[in-house]
């Protein structure tokens, strides 16, 4: 088959061997769910009870969030948060993820304790150090393409990971800014099948980011399911519309629940 990642006129040859080499323990289902931003005590609990009960792996919520404008909400909304995101998650036997926006030892001890997993959003998938300390740090690690990031950039990031010690690592692909008016951001779907032809680097799907519509999610959910990828990501709240960030992607507790049935469904079909 012709290996289209290595085709390039200029510029430096790819390579990315851990990549290529990674072998997958077992193959694992990953839902990671949770609000944009978590908001409060009330809220992050009553999330994590209905998506454990879904079927949810992860609980994912904004904790320190990089933003595309300054003055969007940024941030930690309150220290005590970071705390009951974790209690929330544990009580409802969930892994926490949390992303790390940079390497800062003040970060790092906040974090720490409350991270079963980080995540790199997307705007740090070319910060190498702070790459560096995500696989140094022996937590499992979420990385999300950037919103250009071409196959060879996405997997160059994955190897700078690899590189620097980490064993366990995911990719999500988040869709791309582009000429569409449709949609926020354009989630690549041939993405997942173009990654999984070259690497056993499980991938996810999040439909969240990856459109900015909430009616597009579970259509582009199942898309994404359909195409190979590993688990999905997915941005949920009991009253999307007054989500204080994401609001236009946030899904309601009953799509999330009707968007796992309809995943377990396709997950028992012959592959
Ligand atoms: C997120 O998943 O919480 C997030 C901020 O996404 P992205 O980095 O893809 O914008
Ligand atoms: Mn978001």
């Amino acid at each position: 088959m012709t290996d289209f990642s290595m085709k390039r006129d200029f510029g430096p040859t790819p390579n990315y061997p851990r990549v290529k080499e990674f072998k997958r323990k077992q193959d694992v289902f990953f839902c990671l769910a949770g609000p944009c931003s978590v908001e409060s005590d009330t809220q992050i609990r009553s999330i994590a009870k209905v998506v454990a009960a879904a079927g949810a792996t992860h609980l994912r919520g904004g904790l320190f969030r990089a933003g595309t404008y300054p003055g969007q909400v940024f941030g930690l909304v309150e220290p005590t948060l970071i705390k009951a995101f974790y209690d929330a998650a544990k009580d409802c036997g969930l892994k926490t993820v949390i992303e790390i926006l940079d390497y800062h030892p003040a970060m790092m001890e906040k974090i720490w304790n409350y991270a079963d997993c980080f995540q790199i959003g997307c705007r740090s998938m070319q910060n190498y150090s702070l790459l560096k300390i995500a696989g140094m740090s022996g937590k499992p690690v979420f990385l999300k393409r950037s919103q250009g990031g071409t196959i060879d950039e996405f997997l160059g990031a994955a190897e700078h990971l690899l590189s620097a010690g980490c064993q366990n690592l995911c990719l999500i692909e988040r869709g791309s800014s582009g000429t569409a008016k449709h949609v926020r951001w354009d989630l690549s779907i041939s993405m997942i099948p173009a990654v999984k032809a070259i690497t056993e680097i499980p991938i996810l799907v999040d439909p969240s980011h990856g459109t900015g519509r909430r009616d597009l999610v579970i259509p582009m959910a199942k898309a994404g399911i359909a195409a190979g990828a590993d688990g999905l990501l997915v941005e949920v709240h009991p009253a999307p519309e007054q989500s204080i960030s994401d609001a236009d992607q946030a899904i309601d507790f009953n799509s999330f629940n009707e968007l796992m049935k309809q995943i377990n469904i396709m997950r028992r079909l012959p592959k």
